[in-house]
């Protein structure tokens, strides 16, 4: 017989009587010492999390990424580097404008985003059913939604904010055809495309890009209400696209998708018709064909709906290596405001729930901040350092420059600047007595570090002035051989 389970309070102390609060006497009044009535009131108070202010309803679900055409002549990505090559997932569908509660038959764009937890890191696809979107200029995304969510007065859904935005921004026309045709409400999660709407790059092993668009074709057919059904459903079941996702994979019907990617080159990109980064416009299939690379297939329920489709945090900047951006507006505003959503509504440490923890070993020094868990231990919390057993950068990884006509886009080494002339010049300035107490000042503190460390920062005062550095030196009782003289390193 298996051991009884001991129902605890958090502090895991065995709990006797889970039905009774303890009173003064049979008809109360209620102890401040009942502990326990305390606790469970005090964590209820807390059970909600800021919601969403987009895609706030969702669903989740697991499963498998499968390569079937590999592509290194476009990607260095481990991933898609071998046909057969599979990659856990986890996918988060959702509606856009509705809140938590909302209905799932809605007419609404819906969410369709991919964590691919590779090895080398989690790659988030967080894309749409829809190839395109109502703006191209992230500037206008706020004003969109603030238009298409509640009234401030009346606090309904209204048609007359959300037609007199689109009608004052044309570039949203293109969606608006989409949302309004059949595809504007899916039968099911199950029975729509997806896509990554924004161009990507992809940057192969050679340091060479092209663009890319990635699509997701349902293999369960692409399938859809009217607007007549949809009010049907929405009076009897209000979670129809949960229910239906949730009960096909518990029924082991799992669902599946084609995955596709359009390829353009840059030379491509400077002479087509339209701006390729324009989120409001398509590749047309017939110039730049769709080529299968895999299969996503969904096969796992969670078990807990909060910590993993609740808390799931996707973001368009987790990228991994041969994998990229392109100058897409609205893709860049993406890349900073999507973790920034997630530190206010998850905390700062996000990435540590497990949902979202990478399945590859996670180094850097960001440390600390709430609901920390003890991330990076004892060792160093700051970069560079001198120590040999610390994350290094790798340099093999760094991605090639962006030509934006007459400058590039690249991490420019700004430490090769002057950085000696004026400190030395400084120098030169103070007096006798005040250039012994600088040196002094110096000493007394450089002297607690590693020798090593002590010789390297002497070579900097060399450089400055000969003078600066043979005073710090006299000081610290360090005798001046050619090797101080040297460029640091
Ligand atoms: P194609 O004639 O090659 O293909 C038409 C595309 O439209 C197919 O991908 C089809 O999806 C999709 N489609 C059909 N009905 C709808 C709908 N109600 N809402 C959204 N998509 C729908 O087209 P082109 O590439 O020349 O593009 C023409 C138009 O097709 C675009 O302006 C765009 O609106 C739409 N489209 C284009 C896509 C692209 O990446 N080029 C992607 C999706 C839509 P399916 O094959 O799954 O039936």
């Amino acid at each position: 017989m298996s051991e009884q389970k001991h129902l605890t309070n958090s502090n895991g102390c065995p709990i006797g009587d889970n039905q009774n609060s303890l009173t003064a006497g049979e008809r109360g009044p209620v102890l401040m010492q009942d502990f326990q009535l305390l606790e469970q009131m005090q964590h209820f108070n807390r059970e909600r999390i800021p919601e969403r202010v987009v895609h706030a309803k969702g669903s989740g679900a697991y499963g498998t990424f499968t390569v079937t055409n590999p592509i290194p002549q476009y990607t260095k990505a481990k991933f898609l580097s071998e046909a057969g090559q599979q990659t856990d997932v986890f996918v988060r569908f959702s509606t856009v404008a509705g809140e938590r509660g909302a209905a799932d038959a809605e007419r609404d764009v819906r969410g369709f985003a991919i964590k691919f937890y590779t090895e080398e890191g989690n790659w988030d696809l967080v894309g749409n059913n829809t190839p395109v979107f109502f703006i191209r200029d992230p500037y206008k995304f706020q004003q969109l939604i603030h238009s298409q969510k509640r009234h401030p007065q009346t606090n309904l859904r209204d048609p007359n904010m959300q037609w007199d935005f689109w009608s004052l921004n044309p570039e949203s026309l293109h969606q608006i055809t989409i949302l309004f045709s059949d595809r504007g409400l899916p039968a099911s999660y199950r029975h729509m495309n997806g896509y990554g709407s924004h161009t990507f790059s992809f940057i192969n092993a050679d340091g060479e890009r092209v663009w890319c668009k990635f699509h997701l074709k349902t293999r369960q057919g692409v399938k859809c209400l009217s607007d007549e059904q949809a009010a049907n459903t929405i009076g009897i079941d209000r979670e129809s696209h949960q229910k239906d996702l949730y009960e096909a994979i518990e029924r082991r019907n799992y669902p599946s998708w084609r995955v596709c990617v359009q390829i353009m080159t840059e030379q491509q990109a400077q002479n087509f018709r339209w701006n390729p980064f324009d989120l409001t416009k398509v590749w047309p299939h017939d110039e730049f064909p769709l080529m299968d690379i895999g299969t996503l297939e969904l096969n796992r329920n969670p078990e807990n709906y909060f910590a993993e489709v609740e808390e799931a945090a996707f973001s368009p900047s987790a990228f991994v290596p041969g994998i990229r951006a392109s100058p897409d507006k609205v893709l860049q505003a993406r890349l900073m405001s999507y973790g920034d959503a997630h530190r206010y509504r998850l905390g700062t440490n996000y990435h540590q729930i497990p949902v979202n923890q990478p399945r590859c070993p996670v180094m850097n020094y960001q440390r600390d901040g709430a609901m920390s868990t003890g991330y990076g231990g004892n060792s160093p919390n700051y970069y560079p350092n001198s120590y040999e057993d610390t994350p290094k950068e790798a340099p093999e990884y760094k991605e090639p420059a962006l030509p934006l006509g007459n400058v590039s886009a690249d991490r420019y080494d700004s430490q090769q600047e002057d950085n000696y002339t004026q400190p030395g010049m400084l120098w030169r300035v103070l007096d006798e007595d005040h250039k012994n107490r600088t040196a002094n000042a110096i000493a007394s503190k450089l002297g607690e570090a590693d020798k090593e460390i002590q010789k390297r920062q002497l070579c900097h005062f060399f450089r400055a002035d000969t003078d600066y550095g043979q005073r710090v030196a006299q000081a610290l009782g360090i005798e001046v051989d050619s090797s101080l003289l040297q460029n640091p390193e």
